[in-house]
């Protein structure tokens, strides 16, 4: 008998989840595991701030999926995702194509640019290891050239921040912490950097607790940071870019510009055909595409309801791997017989770091600042690392300098 064919596509938070645990939940002869991933580690994409800003090497944020996977039981493809054929069951890749009888899409997001002219082009994005290693590499360059040029240019030395949500202040945390370092190295006055970021909405972290808000806000603006709140990003310009407040426009010349506004589920999912909003697809509670019952979408490319709320959960990888664990299980039931069981999230909290030694947050219901909640990001940070790769990943990639 034909053993059925599972196709993973992704190897970040969610995929990495389903793999590891269909691996313990099915035996060898039950199925056919295939994992695709573009390259051949996995990123922990919640640490790329840090890696885009210059404060932890990117090799710090990856590991080789091979070394997490059980090789004998998982075919690993790396290849880049093309299309899917939702019809044909079929998933068309840059080394071929894959046929299967069930199929889990965990394809992550990309920035949401909103069709706003020129981000595009001209603006920066904390995505995946390549883009944080070129905004790293880009911000160093501009510091070093400073004093090179003829005549000394502001602009320069300024960096726009597009987007007050979680990852823009995270990434000012780590940019508070790092053009000191980069000032020093460089012969450049503290005084002539400008770090600037707009938020459109009527304050920054729209939805977190004000006290943590205040807090984190206050602390940035220590740190040399300017906020625009409630003015839009309208234009990015090879210059810089163009906001909004109210019917006022303002040009910013800035010779960095940071995206960190959003995103949207990954585009292979739209161009398949799946209905959804954003690239993310309403999925059924056992994450299954609601017309398509041999697809499972998880992670940023799906999108769950907080019926508390009626709105959707934010995309997080707490969700994702979370998400992971239950399609696993769901796959199991499909293969071997069984019922398929509800996804419920179970939010232990929200941390946002505030570089590399402070940090707001909620965590099990109690709120957290400063080096307490620095050190709960940190755990929260190996609990990931440990949850795919147990003890070992912890030990050779985790983060151990609490205070
Ligand atoms: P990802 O983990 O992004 O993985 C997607 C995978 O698919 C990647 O390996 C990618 O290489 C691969 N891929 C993409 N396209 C293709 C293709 N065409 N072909 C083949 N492979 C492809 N969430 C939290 O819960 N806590 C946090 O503290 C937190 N911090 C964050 C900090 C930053 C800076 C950012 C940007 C996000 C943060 N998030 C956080 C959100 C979290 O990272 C995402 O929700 C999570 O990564 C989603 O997991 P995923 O499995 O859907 O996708
Ligand atoms: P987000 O959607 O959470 O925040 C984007 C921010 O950009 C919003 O505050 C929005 O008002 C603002 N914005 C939108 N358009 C704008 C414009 N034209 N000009 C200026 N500002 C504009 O996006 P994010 O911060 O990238 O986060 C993405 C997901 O990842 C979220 O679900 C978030 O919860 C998660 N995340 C979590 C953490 C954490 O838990 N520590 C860290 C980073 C990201």
């Amino acid at each position: 008998m034909n053993k059925p064919k599972i196709v993973v596509l992704g190897a970040g938070y969610g995929g990495l989840m389903t793999v590891t645990r269909l691996t313990k939940q099915l035996g060898t002869n039950d199925a056919d595991i295939t994992l695709v991933n573009k390259h051949n580690y996995h990123y922990e994409t919640t640490w790329l701030h840090e890696a885009s800003a210059g404060t932890l090497h990117h090799d710090r944020c990856r590991y080789q999926i091979k070394d997490v996977i059980n090789s004998s039981r998982v075919n690993f493809v790396q290849a880049t995702v093309e299309s899917i054929d939702k019809e044909a069951k079929k998933v068309v890749t840059s080394d071929g194509e894959l046929s299967y009888d069930y199929l889990v899409v965990a394809l992550g997001a990309v920035p949401e640019t909103f069709g706003i002219a020129g981000l595009k082009e001209y603006a920066f994005s904390i995505s995946n290891i390549n883009s944080a290693r070129q905004l790293r590499e880009h911000i160093e360059l501009q510091f070093a050239t400073y004093n090179t040029d003829a005549e000394k240019r502001p602009e320069r030395l300024t960096i726009v921040v597009g987007g007050a949500g979680f990852t823009g202040i995270e990434f000012l945390g780590e940019l508070g912490n790092r053009v000191p370092e980069l000032c020093k190295e460089y012969d450049i006055d503290q005084k002539d950097v400008r770090i600037i970021c707009v938020e459109a909405a009527p304050t920054a972290l729209p939805g977190f607790d004000p006290e943590l808000i205040d807090y984190a806000m206050n602390y940035l603006q220590g740190k040399g940071v300017e906020f625009k709140i409630g003015t839009a990003i309208k234009e990015c310009t090879p210059e810089g870019i163009i906001v909004g407040k109210d019917d006022d426009t303002e040009e910013i010349k800035a010779a960095t510009v940071v995206w960190a506004a959003g995103v949207r589920g990954n585009p292979i999912v739209e161009e398949a055909g799946f209905e959804n909003m954003r690239g993310r697809v309403k999925v059924s509670p056992d994450l299954r595409v609601p017309e398509n019952d041999d697809v499972f979408i998880i992670g940023d490319c799906s999108l769950i309801i907080n019926e508390e709320i009626n709105r959707p959960y934010p995309p997080t990888a707490q969700i994702a791997m979370q998400q992971g664990e239950t399609v696993a299980k769901n796959l199991a039931a499909l293969v071997k017989g069984g019922s398929l069981e509800s996804f419920k999230p179970d939010i232990k909290g929200t941390v946002a770091s505030l570089g590399e030694h402070d940090a707001v947050g909620v965590a099990f219901g109690k709120k957290l600042q400063g080096t307490k909640a620095s050190a709960m990001k940190k755990i929260i940070d190996n609990r990931s690392l440990f949850m795919v790769g147990g003890p070992g990943l912890v030990l050779k990639k985790g983060k151990f300098k609490f205070f």
